[in-house]
């Protein structure tokens, strides 16, 4: 794959988004500074910087696909709330036994542990809200 200004975009991009963006995240992101980028292209980039390994797939719940650069073997804090995706590591997580039940029918090649709840920033918009009412 050819490296071009709006490739390395798309990948910064993704990067310092921060959180676990969708392909139409980026494109609001970069159209900033190049407006004549396609979702298309974006979607397309995404996938094939997916397929070199170089970004992971995050499959919402029910939502779009959302992209994560960080390749490190690391489990999700799923908000309910607000849809963020929050990296966290744990070596508990990472050597979780392959429960006994999934072990003869499943190889596991990875694991990925998700947490769903609520937030901080979350926790205290709700805290900062109760008075009104
Ligand atoms: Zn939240
Ligand atoms: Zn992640």
């Amino acid at each position: 794959m050819r490296i071009t200004p709006q490739r390395s975009a798309i990948y910064k991009a993704v990067l310092e988004h921060g959180d676990h963006p969708t392909a139409s995240e980026i494109h609001k992101w970069i159209a900033r500074d190049m407006p004549h980028v396609s979702i298309d292209t974006v979607n397309r980039t995404l996938h094939s910087f997916h397929d070199m390994g170089l970004l992971n797939i995050v499959e919402g719940e029910g939502g779009p696909r959302r992209f994560d650069p960080n390749t490190r073997s690391h489990h999700h804090l799923h908000c309910d709330r607000c849809g963020k995706i929050i990296d966290f590591y744990s070596d508990a997580a990472d050597n979780m036994p392959i429960p006994p039940e999934v072990q003869n029918d499943f190889i596991v090649e990875r694991k990925r542990i998700v947490l769903s709840g609520i937030c901080r920033e979350c926790m205290n918009a709700n805290d900062a809200s109760g008075s009104g009412t």
